[in-house]
């Protein structure tokens, strides 16, 4: 079992704390590997790491960087498979997924590469004589990275790639239940020619560790992605220090089933919406929006399909659904379950801790019926293999509870009517809308992120990953060899 410490200027460095804690397999409960605890000195220090690297990255042409992320994206292809199953005992999801994940870092790191040729700003007329306009792009400066547990890799390189080709340097904090693959991924950084300090690493609880990255006056932009109430907190308090902040928080993402959809095309995309990574996407859909004249067959249908699924530990090839995270995501959903049932929704099937002959946190799918649209569990982001279905009879009704959230990430229609697809993308509030496929499937060459209580308009990967981390300068350049005032000298 390895120990890590704190990585720091390139070096694994002690940490001044006394501290640690353990990464656990949440399906055997195996011991996997020891972190150490940063204090937050150590995060002073890894700033400190961070300007010598900013000072050293953002002089480096960018061609130079894009060429450091593309080696690092052939050690990642060739690592694939070891790290796809280092993820699935770390984070419990089955090994499908977790090459997935690994796939996601390989695609944006390959993607992002090319963007070290395309760091494009504009260049446009003046409105006076002798006189030429144009934006460049800049690097922010320190980047402060707080990441969630559910996609190991692929969210960390999301951040990680673009910051770099933008020339920034970063002071990250990976979830306490999954460092291991940002460990992972900064290794092959480093393998791959990332100079020392460029990427600092610490680990440890969000409240003080994150924290302190939010609170650091020399890191000049915060990446989070995470929870709603984290986000809100983030948020806050980088308004109070006037600092660049992107957010990338829950879902309640509906999946809309019209009369008219492929039923069997449908029952696949909710089984995989709903129970793929045990329901802990952030796109994960967790409120079906089924039409009443076909909701009898479908449900009868899917709730067939849901109890044969098979729990286990996700390295086992027959597996389809891993363990849950850890106790208290758990004991949460847990306790949605109770208050589903409490507030009058039916239990169809699940609904339990169960104990397929290992250790670990599982819990069976589970699918609610008769679901108001304001109940509870309807409302509030589980993050777990609940589901609940709600019946409409008509698309404006089923648009209408779609958009009934706080949340706005992703979403789905499943219909064979060219209008109906037409009116769901024109009036579902959200950052995505899938036609015909489930709410989970991004590609990192589209923008990536929701609306609401979502994120604050900032998108991951695409074509705008980029801005996110840098500022656009607009430059002006006068060659009249005279003093010309816009808006005054026509
Ligand atoms: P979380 O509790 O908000 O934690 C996310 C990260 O923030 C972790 O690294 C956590 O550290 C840290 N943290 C916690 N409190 C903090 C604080 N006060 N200051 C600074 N950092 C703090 O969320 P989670 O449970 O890990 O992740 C699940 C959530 O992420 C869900 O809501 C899901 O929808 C969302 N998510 C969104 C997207 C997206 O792209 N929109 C993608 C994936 C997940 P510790 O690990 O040490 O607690």
């Amino acid at each position: 079992m390895q120990e890590y410490k704190l990585f720091i200027d390139g070096e694994w460095t002690e940490s001044s704390t006394e501290d640690s804690f353990d990464d656990i397999n949440p399906a055997t409960m195996e011991k996997i590997a020891s972190l150490q605890i940063a204090a937050i000195d150590d995060v002073d220090k890894a700033v400190e790491a961070a300007l010598r690297g900013f000072k050293i990255w953002s002089e480096t042409p960018p061609p130079k960087r894009a060429e450091i992320i593309f080696k690092a994206a052939g050690i990642l292809e060739e690592r694939k498979e070891e790290l796809a199953r280092l993820m699935t005992e770390e984070m419990g999801k089955v090994l499908d997924e977790t090459r997935g994940d690994v796939q996601e870092a390989i695609d944006i790191a390959v993607y992002t590469a090319g963007e070290g040729r395309r760091l494009f700003g504009e260049t446009t007329t003046s409105e006076l004589k002798d006189k030429f306009c144009m934006t460049v792009l800049r690097p922010i400066g320190v980047v402060g990275m707080i990441t969630p547990w559910n996609f190991p890799i692929a969210i960390p390189a999301w951040k990680i790639m673009p910051a770099l080709v933008a020339g920034n340097s970063i002071v990250m904090k990976p979830a306490s239940d999954t460092p291991l693959l940002t460990i992972k991924l900064v290794e092959i950084l480093m393998e791959a020619g990332l100079p020392p300090g460029v990427i600092n690493l610490v680990f440890g609880p969000g409240q003080i560790v994150g924290k302190a990255i939010v609170h650091h006056p020399e890191i000049k932009a915060i990446s989070f992605t995470g929870s709603l109430e984290t986000g809100k907190w983030i948020m806050s308090e980088c308004g109070k220090q006037m600092k660049r902040v992107s957010l990338e928080l829950g879902g309640k993402n509906p999946l809309i089933i019209m009369d008219d959809a492929d039923l069997d095309l449908a029952l696949e995309g909710v089984l995989w919406s709903a129970f793929g990574t045990t329901g802990q996407r952030c796109t994960a859909a967790s409120r079906i929006i089924v039409h009443e004249k076909i909701k009898d067959e479908f449900t009868q249908r899917l709730v067939e399909m849901t109890e044969k699924l098979k729990l286990g530990d996700g390295l086992m090839p027959d597996i389809d659904v891993g363990p849950v995270i850890n106790k208290s995501q758990l004991n949460k959903i847990q306790k949605y379950v109770e208050i589903g049932k409490q507030e009058g929704a039916r239990l169809l099937t699940g609904g339990n801790v169960v104990n397929p002959g290992l250790p670990g946190y599982f819990f069976e799918p589970t699918i609610f019926t008769d679901v108001d649209p304001d109940m509870t569990i309807a409302q509030e982001e589980i993050f777990g293999p609940v589901l609940c279905l709600i019946t409409v009879s008509s698309l404006e009704e089923a648009i209408e509870v779609a958009n009934n959230t706080r949340y706005g990430l992703s979403s789905s229609i499943y219909t064979k009517d060219i209008t109906s697809a037409f009116k769901a993308i024109e009036k579902i509030d959200s950052g995505i809308t899938y036609i015909n496929a489930p709410t989970i499937g991004a590609e990192v060459h589209l923008p990536f992120g929701g609306v609401k209580g979502t994120g604050n308009g900032f998108r991951e990967a695409g074509t705008d990953a980029v801005k996110e981390f840098s500022d656009i300068k607009a430059v002006y350049f006068d060659y009249s060899g005279k003093l010309q005032r816009a808006q005054i000298d026509q």
